[in-house]
């Protein structure tokens, strides 16, 4: 039997094999091996110079300057540096934070670890498109914020939020930096860290083709932008990030995004249309539901709930035919309902039954007639069960 239709593009993206073929240059004994912080010999020397390449790259693909790139081993890691980094830094001048509960759990979580040792969070609460209206965020400022972290696109329902407004709201407060959350961003949407205003930007290079295991936050240059360190060492990344860049992943990631932004608007006009198919398919077996508002989300994702299944149940049944998540990977492994549909205001039993389809480079015409099949058939066998249409003994 051929594998499950992979319709999970928003979790994770495989590598593209042109991204593979400039890593592979960068590992073995005919490569560039070398250590980019070993000045001084030729085989260092070369890996400095290629890590400061993919540096120039990626920050041409995001509108940043070379010098605000700080490589990570991934989002979690840049959104952790952001937050505690800020948090650490302007602690003289207070200890309050916002964000919202639709944020990801790599937001989340440190701010709920500085609520354990003292600061204050306020979350704020979507509308049920899963828009933070500007206002809201003005409103939840105070004397003693310092920070605000929020996400640029979902990872759940792909809503896109306007990041020029919340950093239009911060600037009028003057204390309070900007961080966003933009690691489904490049490819999906466009990015660009200078004209947005943003202080701090983080980034994922396995969510666009690249590998898993790199990331970079862009830090402010021209905004003056201070954070204090997490991690001592060599000094890599100019004081804010020690440790040994791996070539590469960089490489890696400087070539993804390259591609990714290429073909970024011709790959929203292909995924906007077979989302829209996807759609259609999926509501024309009753009860669907559709959270997020198309104008509003990137093509790459629709999230549905559907009326009258048990969720468990509905991604049991689908799973022999299309690999799709109930929501964020990182918080699918609890079993717990999705808190930003939940955020949303969905509840608890639609919440459950919701599936995230993600849209990538690989899904055709053909894997979405699968998906609405292979929807259809789960949704009118788990229906005809539920609505006691099958007689108990
Ligand atoms: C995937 C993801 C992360 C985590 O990124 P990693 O590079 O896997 O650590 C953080 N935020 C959002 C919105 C994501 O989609």
């Amino acid at each position: 039997m051929s594998p499950p239709v992979y319709l999970d593009h928003a979790a994770t993206t495989p590598v593209d094999p042109r991204v593979a073929a400039a890593m592979a240059g960068c590992l073995g004994a005919d490569g560039v091996f070398g250590n980019p912080a070993s000045a001084g010999h030729f085989h260092g020397e070369a890996a400095l110079e290629r890590v400061e390449a993919a540096r120039a790259a990626v920050a041409a693909a995001v509108g940043a300057d070379p010098d605000e790139v700080v490589f990570t081993s991934g989002a979690t890691e840049a959104d952790n540096l952001a937050i505690f980094g800020v948090a650490e830094h302007a602690r003289p001048r207070g200890r309050h934070l916002v964000t919202a509960r639709t944020e990801h759990k790599a937001v989340l979580d440190p701010c709920h670890e500085l609520e354990r040792r003292g600061w204050q969070v306020t979350y704020l609460t979507p509308d049920e498109r899963g828009r933070i209206a500007p206002e809201r965020l003005a409103a939840a400022l105070r004397a003693d914020t310092v920070l605000v972290s929020l996400m640029h696109v979902n990872n759940e329902i792909g809503t896109v939020q306007d990041v020029a407004a919340f950093a239009a709201v911060c600037e009028r407060h003057g204390g309070a930096r900007l961080h966003v959350d933009a690691a489904q961003s490049v490819g999906k949407t466009a990015l660009d860290f200078k004209a947005g205003g943003a202080d701090l930007v983080s980034l994922s290079a396995h969510k666009s083709y690249g590998p898993k295991g790199v990331g970079a936050l862009l830090v402010s240059r021209r905004r003056g932008v201070r954070i204090e360190p997490r991690q001592f060492g060599g000094g890599q990344e100019r004081g804010l990030r020690s440790g040994t860049v791996a070539t590469h992943q960089v490489v890696g990631m400087a070539a993804a995004f390259a591609l990714a932004v290429a073909q970024r608007e011709a790959e929203a006009t292909r995924l906007a249309a077979l989302r829209e198919r996807l759609w259609c398919g999926l509501e024309a077996h009753g009860g669907a539901i559709r959270n997020g508002a198309p104008q509003d989300t990137v093509a790459a994702i629709l999230n549905v709930s559907f009326a009258g299944v048990e969720g468990e149940s509905l991604l049991a049944a689908v799973a022999p035919r299309i690999s799709v998540s109930t929501g964020s990977a990182c918080t699918s492994a609890s079993g717990e309902p999705s808190y930003v549909l939940r955020a949303l205001g969905r509840d608890e039993r639609l919440a459950e039954a919701s599936l995230r389809f993600g849209l990538g480079r690989s899904t055709s015409a053909a894997d979405v007639e699968e998906a609405i099949e292979a929807v259809g058939a789960a949704l009118s066998r788990l229906r005809r069960i539920g609505g006691g249409c099958v007689t108990a003994p």
